[in-house]
């Protein structure tokens, strides 16, 4: 406790020394093609590495609150208070904040250095200050080494856990996701059995949609959310859904969604199997994926890619989009819109033609790298249709900002098989590719690449509280999603082997919810922290589950029956 006083009392003697000298610097930030301000992330430090956060930085929040309660956000007070307004970014170790183009920072004489950020298309500005305490105003103009909404593809997190309880936080939210660059921020309101207000969206559908130019801010929820099915995310319907009840019975919320015109999928499907009481989506696919209500699947996120379980749901037939979130700020230390995709609209942007555009499976998701790919000149998310064995030529290219990213190895995939492999030696910038494959019966094609960013920390991220994401190198990944060709009366060659597996998987939680076991089972689910599923309700759900699971075995088990 007297360290503490000794130290506030240093920190207060420090800061009436510092406004004793210190003036306003105004920075104004504008896009250097349209002259416009706009927001950006902004770090301002000393030669000492002391950060400084501008006086009128953007308040930055979000809600993450599992308890039964929840934080109590209720309003615009409530929700500003508990915001802060400044960003610890893990990526650079440094301090930042968000400006909405105009910002003022009291700063003594001194040299400084300032660095300006704005989501991955645009390039860093770096500039050093000599700031004498007189000129006090300094001018940035921030550049892109990409324009993706020039050529129709919109960029999306997918998952940000941003309270909305009120539609007056729509200004403020707007411009910390223009900050990012995110032009489709989908805020999701949380829910796990006992509390479905974690982040709450004051309206879902049309009255819940805000949009300021090129820039759409929309409520989605994270709900049904267990640690014994996966967490889900519905976007686009008209309300939000929840059904207590039959928490563990997926099926009637998607359904429901589907009625309302909304989108489904799971999220942290990057997670890998094997974390029982996780969050992986395994066992909650292999029970619903039959009933045709999956849409997309989150394969990036918390700074790692990881695709094999929606290579399985590509082979065995269902046509689900890749995307990408953050799950700002509940994660651990990210940032909004680090991993996100980027979604194909033909027509402007608009968040209905954008729901469509995912729908169609028209994205490719990213922590930096950017795709072109077709097949056959069929786009992302297209399908061509071939009458035998034919030839189809495979042309794209994977590329990053030449200023702070390397690629390292750039592959094309068939059906989940690595079918070309380009790796770069001499830190390029550009892979591009060209080259014919014959397909000999059902397939489904996609470009992944892998890269090094070199802009930041060459270190471990890795979270040593026991939660259950771990934090990869200063890696990038992106993934397109697939372009597939079909021939008559052909399978996917992996069709069989991956239904054996999700046959089994089936099996085994069969055996969990088995007499025998349903005791141990649930007071597992029953877990303090996550509350993932009561007793209660995991016994009144555990009859119509079984019956659940019994129609997807049915499913696989008919699949291995026609090979
Ligand atoms: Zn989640």
């Amino acid at each position: 406790m007297k360290t503490l006083f000794f130290l506030l009392t240093v920190i207060l003697l420090f800061q009436t020394d510092l406004s004793a000298q210190s003036t306003i610097l105004n920075i104004e930030i504008r896009d250097k093609v349209t002259g416009q301000v706009v927001p950006a992330r902004v770090e301002v430090a000393d030669s000492k590495g002391n950060y400084f956060v501008a006086e009128d930085a953007l308040l930055v929040g979000g809600d993450c609150d599992l308890t039964d309660e929840g934080a109590g956000l209720i309003d615009l007070e409530s929700t500003l208070n508990s915001f802060t307004d400044r960003i610890q970014n893990p990526y650079s170790n440094s301090t930042q904040f968000y400006s909405d183009g105009i910002s003022k920072i009291l700063l003594v004489p001194g040299i400084y250095t300032l660095r300006i950020f704005k989501g991955p298309e645009y390039t860093i500005f770096q500039d050093t200050i000599s700031f004498n305490g007189e000129s006090n105003s300094y001018s940035a103009e921030l550049s892109r080494w990409i324009n993706m909404p020039d050529n129709g593809w919109y960029s999306s997190d997918d998952h940000l856990h941003i309270p909305r309880p009120v539609k007056e936080l729509n200004p403020y939210i707007s411009k910390m996701m223009q900050a990012e660059d995110i032009h489709v921020a989908n805020l999701l309101q949380m829910g796990k059995l006992a509390n479905f207000s974690i982040a709450k969206q004051h309206s879902h559908g049309s009255q819940g949609t805000y949009q300021v130019g090129n820039y759409i801010l929309a409520a989605g929820q994270e709900n049904p959310r267990s640690h014994f099915l996966g967490h889900t995310i519905t976007l686009g319907a008209k309300k939000e859904i929840n059904n207590p009840e039959k928490y563990l019975i997926y099926r009637y919320v998607w359904e429901e969604a589907l009625r309302q015109g909304g989108i489904n999928g799971f999220a942290h499907a990057n997670q890998k199997e094997g974390k029982y009481l996780g969050i992986s989506a395994h066992d909650g696919l292999a029970v619903i994926l039959p009933h045709n209500l999956t849409h997309f699947m989150e394969v990036l996120q918390f700074n790692e890619g990881n695709y094999d379980l929606w290579y399985d749901v590509l082979n065995l037939g269902f046509k689900v989009a890749p995307t990408a979130g953050t799950d700002y700020p509940c994660g651990g230390p990210n940032l909004p819109g680090r991993e996100r995709f980027y979604t194909k609209l033909d027509t402007g942007l608009d968040y209905d033609n954008w729901i469509d555009g995912v729908r169609k499976g028209r994205t490719f998701v990213t922590n930096g790298p950017m795709i072109e790919f077709t097949v056959g000149n069929k786009d992302i998310g297209g399908e061509i249709s071939l009458k035998k064995t034919d030839s189809s030529q495979i042309v794209g290219k994977v590329i990053v900002n030449p200023d702070t990213d390397f690629i390292d190895i750039v592959e094309i995939i068939q059906n989940g098989n690595v079918i070309k492999r380009i790796t770069t030696l001499d830190g390029q910038s550009e892979v591009k590719f060209n080259f014919k494959v014959l397909v000999k019966s059902n397939s489904w094609f996609a470009v992944r690449g892998f890269g090094y960013r070199k802009s930041e920390l060459n270190q471990l991220f890795r979270r040593t509280d026991p939660m259950f994401f771990s934090w990869d190198t200063n890696s990038t990944y992106c993934h397109s999603a697939a372009i597939y060709v079909t021939l008559p009366n052909t399978e996917n060659v992996e069709r069989a082997k991956v239904a054996s597996v999700w046959l089994n998987r089936l099996i085994d939680m069969e055996n969990l919810l088995s007499q025998k076991n349903i005791d141990l089972l649930s007071e597992r689910t029953d877990s303090q922290f996550f509350q993932a599923v009561s007793k209660k309700v995991l016994m009144d759900n555990r009859l119509e589950l079984l019956h659940e699971i019994s129609e997807s075995k049915k499913f696989f088990s008919d699949i291995l029956a026609s090979e």
